[in-house]
């Protein structure tokens, strides 16, 4: 996708992150605004625009960032009391930034699923 898109910039090194974790596939950061003491984004370092779009173009991929979700999970110390994984996905899911992205959270009871 290249230069337009803001964590294709990130994997590219051209816009600082805290990386907390890189595989040959994937990058996990810190999210610049957290929602929760752990707030973590996981990507592909590919470019798809949305989970449904990486989950059907390449679902080998796919699984490559839930596992790293999983290992940045356990390191955060996430494991025994639990987290949220979650994929905004297009207008009504509230995404802002069309690279996908997990948004790993915890650290904290995370309270109902949906606010409004
Ligand atoms: P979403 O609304 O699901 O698209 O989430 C986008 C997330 O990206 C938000 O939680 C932002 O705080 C986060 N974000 C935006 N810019 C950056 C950045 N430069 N580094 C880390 N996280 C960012
Ligand atoms: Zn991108």
């Amino acid at each position: 996708m290249g230069t337009d898109c803001l964590f294709c910039r990130i994997v590219a090194g051209e816009i600082p992150a805290t990386i907390v974790r890189e595989t040959a596939t994937t990058l996990a950061f810190r999210d610049i605004g957290p929602k929760a003491p752990v707030h973590v984004l996981v990507i592909p370092k590919e470019h798809y625009a949305d989970v449904a779009t990486l989950a059907q173009g390449d679902p080998t991929l796919a699984g490559e960032l839930l596992a790293t979700a999983a290992v940045v999970a356990e390191e955060e110390g996430l494991t025994a009391d639990g987290f949220r994984l979650m994929f905004n996905t297009g207008e009504h899911g509230g995404q802002e930034v069309f690279h996908v992205h997990a948004h790993l959270l915890g650290g904290a009871p995370l309270g109902p699923m949906i606010c409004r």
